[in-house]
C-alpha cells in the first residue's frame, strides 16, 4: 500500500474506579480489570478508519506489562495491521517522559517513517496527558490536541481541537503526533469472540535490547512516593423531595460554616529556592493572576526571584495584574505553543529556575511536557496541591485514578515543571512590594502549526473558581438546560455538566466535570438529574458541599452530602428561591483573592 503510515500509541488502563497502586507508587495491575484506555479506543478506531480510506496501514505500539497484549489484540480485532507490545521489566514504574523514550526507540529502531502518530487525549488512570507532545518532542515533530474532527490535505493536516476552554482550529504539517478527543469518533468494541479468535502470537514482542537501550533501567524524572485513601467524609444524608424538603433546606441554612476540604486547599508557606517563573497561558488572564497570587502567598520575607513568562502587549498593565513579581517576560510574536516551546527553552538553560509553574491547561501541559524533554526536567501535572521542602525534589498531590485516591508526586530533576489544575482553591496572597524588571524575547513562527481560526473562548475560571455549580446530568432534556441556566444565573452560579450531556454536544467540553472533565471546588454543587456517579464525583471532590437532585439514591457512602429525592422540576426550584432569599450569600463565598477584586 502506498498510502500513509499510521501509528497509534495505545496504553492499558485500569477500570476508572479500581486504580491501586503498591507501597513503591508502582500500579497493580489485576489482568481481569484492565481494559483499552477509552481515549486510546478512539485512537485506534479512528486510526484505522483513516488508513482505510487513504489506503495506508495503521499499526498499533503499547508500552506495558505482558497483559497489555490483551489490548493489542483488541486492537487488532478492530482492524489495526500489526501490534507491537513495548515490555520489559526495567520499564515498570515509567513515568510519562521514560514512555516516550521507549516508543522514540521503537520508531528509531525499527527505521520506520511514519507520517502520522495518534494518540488518546490522555490515560483515565493517570490523568497526564504528556505522552504525545514529549514523543513529538523528541522526535521532533509538531504536535496538537485533542482533535475532534481530522481532514487530511496533502502534506498537512486540517484539524479541530478541544481546548479547556473552547475550540480552535489548526493546520499541522506532517509528520505530527496527534492526540485525540473523545468525540474524534463512535468507538469500536469488538466481542470478547472477535478479540480471542486474534491470535496471541500476532502481537509482537520486543524489550530493552530489541529497542537497543544502552541503559540497564531508563531513569524516570518523576517518582510516586505515596498514594492515600482519602474517606470523603460526606454526610450521606437522604430526604423525600416530595414531603421532606423543608429538610433539605433547613440543611442548606446549616452548611453555612462548612469550609472546604482541608486536604485539597492548597498553601505553601514559602518558595524556598532561589529563582522559580510562572508561564502565563495567553488565553487565561484570571487563573494566570490567581496562580501567581498563590506561589506569592508564602512568607513575605523568602528571597526567591519570581518570574512571570506571559504574551501581553500592554506592560503596565501586564505589571499591574502581577505585583510582587521581580522580573517580566515579554514572549512577543507567535504566541502558538510549537513556536514557543524552543524560545522559552533557550531562556531556561540562559536562566536557569528551580521550579517552572504553568496552568495544566491544554496549552501549559503541551509546553511543559517539551520543556521536560528538552531540559531533562520532571514534570508534575494536574496538581492540586504543592509542597517544596527538600530542594531541588518538588513535591506535590494530584487526584489519580479511583475517586477516594490521592498520589504524592516528586521530580528528581534540577528543575521541576509543575501544572497547576484550575479549579483548586488558593490562599490570598501577602502581597510583597517590587519593581519588576522587564525583558522581551522574539518567537519566530515554524510554520508547523499554524492558527486557521481563533478559540472560541468560554473562560474557565469563572467556572472553574465560582462559589456555586450546577451540574446538568442526563436526567435535564435539551430543551431544559437554558431553564436550568436561568435559575443558575438568578443566584450567581455557574453550569457545568456530566459526560453524558457532554457526549450529546449539549454543553461544552469544557463543561464537564469528573475525571476525565474538570476539577470545580465551589462552596455549594448541585447535581440536577445526575446519578452521581463516581466518575462525575471525582470532579467535585473539592466542594465543601455536595447536593444532588435525582430520581433514585445509591445506598451507603454515596459520595455526596445531601441527595434529594423526587422530580428536579420540583425540588430545584425552591431550592434556588432558599439561596436567593440569603440576600448577601455569605455561605457561599471561598475565602478572596485581594488580585481578583
Ligand atoms: C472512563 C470513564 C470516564 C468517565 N468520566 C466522566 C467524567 O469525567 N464526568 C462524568 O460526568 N462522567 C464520566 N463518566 C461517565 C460516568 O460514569 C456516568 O456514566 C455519568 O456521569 C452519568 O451521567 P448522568 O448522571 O448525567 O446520567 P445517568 O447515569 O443517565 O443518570 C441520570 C440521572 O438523572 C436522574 N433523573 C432522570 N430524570 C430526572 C428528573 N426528572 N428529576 C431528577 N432526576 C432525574 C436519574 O434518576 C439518574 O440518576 C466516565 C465514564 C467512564 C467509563
Amino acid at each position: 500500500m502506498n498510502g500513509p503510515r499510521i501509528l497509534v500509541s495505545i496504553k492499558q488502563v485500569s477500570q476508572a474506579d479500581t486504580t491501586e497502586f503498591d507501597p513503591s507508587g508502582v500500579m497493580i495491575r489485576h489482568p481481569e480489570e484492565q481494559e483499552l484506555n477509552p481515549f486510546c479506543r478512539r485512537a485506534v478506531t479512528f486510526g484505522v478508519e483513516l488508513a482505510r480510506s487513504h489506503s495506508g496501514t495503521c499499526s498499533v505500539v503499547s508500552m506495558g506489562p505482558p497483559s497489555a497484549a490483551e489490548i493489542l489484540r483488541e486492537a487488532l480485532a478492530i482492524g489495526a495491521d500489526e501490534a507491537y507490545l513495548l515490555s520489559d521489566p526495567s520499564f515498570a514504574g515509567a513515568d510519562t517522559l521514560v514512555t516516550a523514550e521507549v516508543l522514540e526507540h521503537f520508531i528509531r529502531t525499527r527505521e520506520l517513517a511514519y507520517d502520522l502518530i495518534l494518540t488518546g487525549r490522555f490515560a483515565i488512570d493517570a490523568n497526564t496527558g504528556l505522552v504525545g507532545a514529549q514523543l513529538a518532542e523528541l522526535l521532533d515533530m509538531p504536535f496538537a490536541g485533542a482533535a475532534k474532527q481530522l481532514e487530511w490535505v496533502a502534506n498537512s493536516l486540517l484539524l479541530s481541537t478541544e481546548l479547556d476552554d473552547g475550540i480552535r482550529s489548526v493546520q499541522v504539517k506532517l509528520p505530527a503526533v496527534i492526540a485525540v478527543a473523545e468525540r474524534i469518533c463512535t468507538p469500536a468494541k469488538p466481542s470478547a469472540e472477535e478479540i480471542a479468535a486474534i491470535p496471541t502470537e500476532n502481537v509482537q514482542r520486543l524489550d530493552r535490547n530489541d529497542l537497543h537501550f544502552s541503559v540497564d533501567k531508563p531513569k524516570s524524572r518523576t517518582t510516586v512516593d505515596e498514594i492515600q485513601h482519602e474517606s470523603l467524609q460526606r454526610l450521606n444524608i437522604v430526604v423525600d423531595g416530595s414531603h421532606e424538603l423543608d429538610k433539605a433546606l433547613a440543611f442548606l441554612a446549616d452548611q453555612h460554616h462548612r469550609t472546604t476540604p482541608s486536604n485539597l486547599v492548597s498553601a505553601i508557606t514559602t518558595l524556598p529556592m532561589q529563582h522559580a517563573a510562572y508561564l502565563c497561558d495567553p488565553e487565561q488572564p484570571d487563573l494566570n493572576r490567581h496562580f501567581v497570587s498563590y506561589l506569592l502567598s508564602g512568607d513575605q520575607s523568602n528571597a526567591c526571584q519570581l518570574c512571570v513568562l506571559h504574551t501581553e502587549s500592554d506592560l503596565a498593565g501586564v505589571s499591574k495584574s502581577f505585583p510582587g513579581v521581580d522580573h517580566l517576560v515579554r514572549l512577543k510574536g507567535s504566541s502558538m505553543e510549537d513556536d514557543l516551546v524552543p524560545v522559552i527553552a533557550d531562556w531556561l538553560r540562559a536562566h536557569p529556575q528551580e521550579l517552572l509553574v504553568a496552568p495544566a491547561t491544554s496549552f501549559g501541559r503541551e509546553i511543559g511536557a517539551r520543556l521536560g524533554v528538552l531540559l531533562d526536567a520532571g514534570v508534575l501535572t494536574d496538581l492540586t496541591r504543592l509542597e517544596i521542602d527538600h530542594l531541588p525534589q518538588i513535591t506535590g498531590w494530584k487526584t489519580v485514578g479511583s475517586v477516594a485516591s490521592v498520589a504524592k508526586v516528586s521530580s528528581t530533576t534540577a528543575m521541576g515543571i509543575v501544572l497547576l489544575r484550575p479549579g483548586v482553591p488558593t490562599h490570598a496572597s501577602r502581597l510583597r512590594p517590587s519593581t519588576p524588571s522587564q525583558t522581551t524575547l522574539v518567537v519566530p513562527e515554524r510554520g508547523r502549526v499554524v492558527l486557521t481560526d481563533p478559540p472560541v473562548p468560554d473562560p474557565i475560571f469563572n467556572f472553574a473558581n465560582a462559589p456555586i455549580i450546577f451540574g446538568v446530568g442526563a436526567g435535564v432534556n435539551a430543551y431544559e438546560i437554558d431553564d436550568v441556566f436561568r435559575l443558575a444565573q438568578s443566584v450567581k452560579a455557574e453550569l457545568g455538566c456530566t459526560r453524558k450531556i457532554a457526549d450529546r454536544g449539549l454543553m461544552p467540553r469544557s463543561r464537564q466535570i469528573g475525571i476525565t472533565g474538570r476539577s470545580v471546588s465551589p462552596a455549594l454543587y448541585i447535581g440536577i438529574g445526575t446519578r452521581g456517579s463516581h466518575n462525575h464525583l471525582a470532579g467535585v471532590r473539592g466542594a465543601s458541599t455536595i447536593v444532588n437532585l435525582t430520581l433514585e439514591s445509591a445506598v451507603g457512602d454515596t459520595g455526596i452530602d445531601l441527595t434529594v429525592i423526587g422530580d428536579w422540576h420540583d425540588t430545584l426550584p425552591p431550592i434556588v428561591e432558599y439561596l436567593r432569599s440569603i440576600t448577601d450569600n455569605a455561605a457561599c463565598k471561598q475565602p478572596e483573592d485581594p488580585l481578583l477584586h
